[in-house]
């Protein structure tokens, strides 16, 4: 009966074990995320000041005119990511010159 106690102890504490080294995965994973997506905000950031992204802006107004490509507003136009998949190197069917208020609509602002 000792026996049979004692291996039930072993494996109790073995998937115990097994449990804190999944939360530990766990932390290190989101830890490793949060960083990635911090790293990613900053290069966008930079992306967004970078010559790159101002002649494809500008190329953009140039293709499309000056004016929102929703409400034909011209106030404060900005370029939108439909997506991001290409981002850094986007493709002009990724993006869309939005007025401010239509872009506030478009992000749930
Ligand atoms: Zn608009
Ligand atoms: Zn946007």
């Amino acid at each position: 009966m000792r026996a049979y106690y004692k291996k039930k102890n072993a494996l109790k504490k073995k998937m115990v074990k097994n449990a804190k080294n999944k939360i530990k995965e766990y932390k290190k994973r989101i830890e490793k995320a949060k960083k990635e997506r911090k790293e990613f905000k900053s290069k966008y950031q930079k992306y967004l000041k970078s010559k790159e992204w101002s002649d494809i802006r500008n190329d953009l107004f140039h293709v499309r005119g000056r004016a929102c490509e929703r409400c034909g507003s011209t106030n404060r136009l900005q370029v939108h990511h439909i997506t991001y998949k290409n981002v850094f190197k986007e493709e002009p069917e990724d993006l869309e010159i939005l007025c401010d208020s239509c872009h506030k609509k478009e992000h749930g602002k």
